[in-house]
C-alpha cells in the first residue's frame, strides 16, 4: 500500500559516486523505491549546490552531471518510479531560497557543524569564504521544503543540515501560518558503519573531495589495489600480533558490506564476522588475507552496478532525456509549493 510519505534526496555532482554514498544513502534509496511505500520519490544532482565551492570549475560540474545520473541508474533508481532531476533545471527553489535568507541568522549558520568541517576541508580562511557556500544550508532547506518532502534517506553529516531545515519550517509556519511548509524527518542507516564510511586511507570520511573512495565505477583491478592497500591497524606488524578492530578501515567496511552468506561462499573457517574479528584480536591472522575476502565481497556487489553502468554509457541522450523528463516533473511540484507559499505570505497580489 502506497503511503503519504515524500522521499527526497540528492548528490553534488562533484564526482563519481563512492561506496560511501552507497551505504550511507543510495542502497537505502534503492530499497525504499522497490518497497513501493511512498507517494512519491525524488532524487535529484545539486549542480547548483556544487557550484557554491566549485566557481573556478564549472566544467567539472557540467561534467559530473552525467556521471552522477549514470550510478544513480546503474545501481538500481529506475525513473519509471523514482523522479530523477536537475536542481538547477528548479527556479522556484532560488525564489524558496530568497525567502528562507530572512530567517536565519549569520551566527546560526556559522555553528552548524557541517559547515564548520566542511570550510576546514575546502581550506576557506577568515572571511573569504563564498557566500553561496556559507548559505548553502538555507538553500538545501529550499530544495527539501519545495517538494514538501517528509522523509530524507542520508548520512549523519547531513543531520546538521536536516536540524537547520525543520528550524527554518517552524519559524516559517510561525510567521506565515501552520501546515504551509512540511518539517522533514531524516532517514539514517540503521548500521553504525554506514554513518559516515571512513575513506580508504582511515581518514573520518569518505569523500570525493578528499581523494579517498572507492568508487562504484571502478574497474575490478582499480578495486583490488585500494583495498589492498587500505589503512589497517598500524601496530598490527606480524601475523602472530593480536589486531584491533577499532579504527580499522577493512573491519568497517566488512561491518557495513559483509552477511553471513559471505563467510559460507567465500571463507567458510568463520560463521559470521564476530568470530573472524576475534581471530584477528587473538593474533594469527594477517592483513592481506582479510583483504581478500573484502575484496571479493565488494566485487561481488560493484560488478552488477559496473556493468549496468557500461550498457547506459552507450547512449548519453538517453540519459539526458531522462534528466530533462524528471526536471519537468518535478519543476510542476516545486511550483506548486511556491503558489501556496507565495499565498500564506500574502505576496500574491495580482
Ligand atoms: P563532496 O565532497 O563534494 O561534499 P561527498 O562525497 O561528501 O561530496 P555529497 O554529494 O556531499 O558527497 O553527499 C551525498 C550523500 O551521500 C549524502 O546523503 C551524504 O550523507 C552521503 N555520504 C557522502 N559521503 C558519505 C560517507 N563517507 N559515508 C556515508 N554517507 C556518505
Ligand atoms: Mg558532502
Amino acid at each position: 500500500m502506497a503511503s503519504d510519505k515524500i522521499i527526497l534526496t540528492g548528490d553534488r555532482p562533484t564526482g563519481r559516486l563512492h561506496i560511501g554514498h552507497y551505504v550511507g544513502s543510495l542502497r537505502r534509496r534503492v530499497q525504499i523505491q522497490d518497497e513501493g511505500d511512498y507517494k512519491r520519490m525524488y532524487v535529484f544532482i545539486a549542480d547548483a549546490q556544487a557550484l557554491t565551492d566549485n566557481v573556478d570549475n564549472p566544467e567539472k560540474v557540467r561534467q559530473n552531471l552525467i556521471e552522477v545520473a549514470l550510478d544513480y541508474l546503474s545501481v538500481g533508481l529506475d525513473p519509471e518510479k523514482t523522479v530523477i532531476y536537475v536542481q538547477s533545471q528548479i527556479p522556484e527553489l532560488c525564489e524558496l531560497t530568497f525567502y528562507f535568507m530572512n530567517m536565519v541568522t549569520v551566527s546560526r549558520l556559522q555553528r552548524n557543524p557541517t559547515v564548520k568541517t566542511e570550510i576546514q576541508m575546502r581550506g576557506f580562511s577568515g572571511e573569504s569564504i563564498p557566500v553561496g557556500f556559507f548559505t548553502y544550508p538555507i538553500s538545501q532547506a529550499a530544495d527539501i521544503t519545495a517538494f514538501d518532502a517528509t522523509h530524507v534517506p542520508v548520512g549523519e553529516d547531513q543531520k546538521p543540515m536536516l536540524e537547520q531545515t525543520c528550524e527554518i519550517v517552524r519559524r516559517f509556519n510561525n510567521i506565515y501560518g501552520e501546515g504551509t511548509l512540511t518539517e522533514p524527518k531524516i532517514v539514517l542507516p540503521d548500521n553504525a558503519a554506514c554513518l559516515r564510511l571512513p575513506g580508504t586511507d582511515g581518514k573520518a570520511k569518505m569523500s570525493k573531495s578528499l581523494g579517498n573512495c572507492i568508487y562504484l565505477s571502478d574497474t575490478a583491478q582499480e578495486l583490488k589495489k585500494k583495498v589492498m592497500s587500505m589503512y589497517t591497524d598500524p601496530l598490527h606488524i606480524h601475523v602472530e600480533d593480536p589486531g584491533h578492530i577499532e579504527g580499522n578501515t577493512v573491519f568497517t567496511y566488512l561491518d557495513a558490506f559483509s552477511r553471513p552468506d559471505h563467510f559460507a561462499e567465500y571463507w567458510p573457517e568463520y560463521q559470521n564476522l564476530d568470530e573472524l574479528k576475534e581471530h584477528y584480536q587473538r593474533g594469527g591472522l594477517g592483513d592481506m588475507k582479510v583483504k581478500k575476502f573484502l575484496n571479493k565481497i565488494l566485487e561481488e556487489t560493484l560488478a552488477p552496478v559496473r556493468e549496468r553502468r557500461k550498457e547506459y554509457e552507450q547512449d548519453i541522450p538517453a540519459v539526458y532525456e531522462m534528466l530533462r523528463k524528471g526536471s519537468e516533473t518535478a519543476r510542476e511540484a516545486a511550483a506548486a509549493t511556491l503558489d501556496r507559499v507565495r499565498h500564506a505570505m500574502k505576496i500574491d497580489y495580482f
